[in-house]
């Protein structure tokens, strides 16, 4: 088993998963209790192939689905300032536009 992609949203996994089906690549989707609000550090709904030989096209499958369209929010992905509305990265930890810690509202 082998995870080939993690997001906040589920919905995003379940069409991960849908993706790799279609080419022909077995895999399961884990961590689906965000469907109940639940969103803990390590809770992010992921997906697993189940044939580790099947990694590069797997990696390459989701690498189109993620510079593609539909995609709400990776991991960690961008913040908002709660101050400013500005959007960062996930690497920066202040607004670099007013100077507000981030933080975390979910
Ligand atoms: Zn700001």
């Amino acid at each position: 088993m082998k995870k080939v992609f993690t997001s906040c949203s589920l919905a995003d996994a379940y069409c991960v998963r849908a993706l790799l089906e279609a080419e022909g690549i077995p895999c399961v989707v884990r961590n689906e209790t965000l469907l109940q609000g639940q969103a803990t550090a390590d809770g992010h709904p992921s997906v697993w192939i189940v044939d580790d030989g099947r990694l590069e096209a797997a990696e390459s499958i989701v690498s189109g689905y993620l510079s593609g369209e539909g995609l709400s929010r990776a991991v960690g992905g961008q913040w908002k300032c709660q101050t400013c509305g500005e959007l960062h990265d996930p690497q920066f930890t202040t607004c670099w536009q007013c100077g507000t810690d981030r933080t975390r509202d979910r």
